[in-house]
């Protein structure tokens, strides 16, 4: 969950934070299943009218935070540090 300021009006994750922590960190291979998938995309759908969604991706990127963060997964984050590594290389 990312808020800039304490009165912001909540994101979407407030109302369910467990939705986008189903995503440990952890979750690869088998322990992607359908049901588990269906959770990521709901969480996912919130990030998507989320008022907050550019900054709370920036805020997971630099922090290595695990869950949904943005519209992203744990594992998708960690594809998209290695990409902007090899870029900066
Ligand atoms: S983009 Fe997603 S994880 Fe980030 S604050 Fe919004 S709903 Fe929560």
């Amino acid at each position: 969950m990312f808020l800039l300021n304490s009165d912001d009006e909540p994101p979407p994750c407030a109302d369910d934070p467990d939705l986008w922590f189903v995503d440990d960190g952890t979750l690869k291979g088998a322990r992607v299943t359908d049901h588990v998938n269906e959770l990521i995309h709901l969480a996912k759908d919130g990030c998507a009218v989320c008022p907050y969604k550019t900054p709370c991706l920036q805020h997971a990127l630099e922090n290595g935070e695990y869950g949904i963060w943005g519209g992203t997964t744990t594992d998708e984050r960690r594809r998209e540090r290695r990409r902007m590594a090899r870029r900066a290389a």
